[in-house]
């Protein structure tokens, strides 16, 4: 019997879809008996985590969970560190000695078949592959993101002057370009994280392969030209297995604790209440926060819009530094959105405090667009319940996700900022009555449809995806 090791990074976003690809493997394969999957003992961990972690234990106890021991800092604080990104990266890295001992210990009975890993985690590469394990990376987003990011050592060469205020676009041979101050958020100001995600990219090649929370249908250029190896000509590609979308089941997000768990969520009951796609959801992931400047000009502009909506508040992000990765304060209405707002709503507006389940949200009858920040595991719960998008993308690679949902996939609407990334009440106004109420609203609501179905059928037997699990399995059988 088979074993198998997978090693999330930590992010509920990144581990939701590890833990779905690990039941996904589970039921393909009938000679896999087990996987553990590694969780690094990281500080700043946002979304319903352990909570996740211990439904998904006891509902599937193939699946084990081994915690590795906390490791010191190379820069003590958090506040020392100039992002969420680095601080990862260092974790990570610092992690190797747990990792090794981990995969010594699982392969004393019998080896391990094959170590899956996030892409924050390729320094762990050296270890696997001093052990002789097959390793593949696991890549949470899309395939056209995988092309981008497989040429990040190659615009290292183009210029040495940091992103942001760089007035040139990169190209991604055999897809499009992509402006440099669209690159990823915590490689905008060449710091440390640049260069760590410079050298992750040099490391994806070198693994056994690359497995994609995609499938052929949504991305068909992308997935081309990485299989042609047309987007990174001077490298050797690794095979690539496109097995999405892996998206967590309805309740498997909504576990807050366990009381929680009992009621349905206040959100669905108020959408139980709404006509059949009229509800604009605006939710921005694990990590989405704004300015209250912001947050007001959200509300004038929902409120002038006349269109209803799902509204997800997070408290703004604080001044400190290292609380601004680990800020998860209630929300407090009364003091971050205009005055009496709840009150002139009340009859067509929903706005709930922090985290909702979104699954749940995207699937009602009553949703109608999705004010999204691009994050890829929002885009493929969007596609799944064939819920049309309007972007605002926030960090991580985000502004890349805009242009392919807007621009390439077509099943976004973009929302325009100015250049201080401000959005106004107007723009806002304007987007979610057009993706509601809209000949253009209409164009991307029936090309998501059409997305739909395409996913739905992509990992019965004989589909795309399917196809390709089956000869990821096979590979680390020879
Ligand atoms: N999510 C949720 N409720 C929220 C916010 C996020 O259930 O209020 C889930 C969402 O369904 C998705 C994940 O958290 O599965 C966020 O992943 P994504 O890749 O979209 O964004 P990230 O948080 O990684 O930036």
């Amino acid at each position: 019997m088979e074993k198998i090791v997978l090693y999330p990074s930590p992010g509920i976003g990144h581990l939701i879809s590890m833990v779905e690809l690990a039941k996904l493997l589970l039921t393909h394969s009938s000679s896999l008996s087990s996987i553990t999957i590694l969780i690094p003992n990281f500080p700043f961990i946002t979304g319903s985590y352990s909570s996740y972690i211990s439904s998904i234990s006891s509902s599937f106890p193939s699946i084990t969970f081994l915690s590795l021991p906390s490791v010191p800092l190379l820069h003590g604080d958090s506040s020392n560190y100039e992002n969420m990104e680095q601080l990862t990266y260092e974790t990570l890295r610092n992690n190797n000695p747990n990792v090794l001992q981990s995969l010594q210990s699982l392969s004393v009975s019998s080896p391990v078949s094959a170590f899956i890993i996030d892409f924050f985690c390729y320094n762990a590469v050296e270890i696997s592959q001093s052990l002789n394990i097959p390793t593949y990376f696991f890549f949470t987003s899309g395939a056209s993101a995988l092309a981008f990011f497989l040429n990040f050592p190659v615009f290292d060469k183009i210029s040495s002057e940091p992103y942001r205020n760089l007035k040139v676009s990169f190209e991604i041979p055999g897809l499009f370009s992509v402006p440099a101050d669209h690159m990823l958020e915590p490689m905008l100001d060449r710091g440390v994280s640049y260069y760590e995600f410079v050298k992750m990219a040099e490391t994806l090649p070198k693994s056994d392969g690359i497995i994609i929370n995609t499938f052929e249908s949504l991305e068909v250029k992308a997935v081309m030209c990485l299989k042609q190896g047309i987007c990174l000509p001077s490298t050797t590609i690794p095979p690539v297995y496109c097995i999405g979308p892996l998206i967590a089941k309805q309740g498997d997000n909504n576990v807050k604790n366990k009381d929680e768990d009992k009621h349905k969520h206040e959100c669905l009951k108020w959408l139980d209440s709404q006509p059949s796609k009229s509800v604009v959801y605006l939710g921005f992931g694990s990590r989405g926060v704004f300015s209250k400047e912001q947050l007001w000009e959200i509300a004038f502009g929902l409120e002038k819009s006349g269109v209803r909506f799902l509204w997800v508040v997070r408290a703004p992000p604080s001044k400190s530094k290292g609380d601004a990765f680990s800020n998860q304060d209630e929300p407090n209405f009364d003091t971050i959105l205009p005055y009496g707002f709840l009150d002139r709503i009340r009859d067509r507006g929903h706005v709930a405090k922090s985290w909702v389940p979104q699954i749940a949200v995207l699937g009602h009858e009553s949703v109608g667009g999705f004010v999204s920040h691009c994050g890829w595991n929002s885009t493929l719960e969007a596609v799944d319940t064939g819920v049309p998008l309007v972007a605002w993308p926030l960090y991580a690679e985000q502004r890349f996700n805009k242009i392919l949902l807007v621009e390439e996939i077509r099943i976004a609407l973009p929302m325009d900022e100015s250049e201080d990334r401000f959005v106004s009440s107007s723009e806002i106004e304007k987007r979610v009555k057009q993706i509601v109420d809209s000949e253009e609203g209409e164009i991307i609501r029936k090309r998501m449809l059409d997305l739909k179905a395409k996913g739905r059928n992509t990992l019965n037997e004989g589909g795309p995806s399917h196809v390709a699990l089956t000869t990821l399995v096979e590979s680390w059988k020879k």
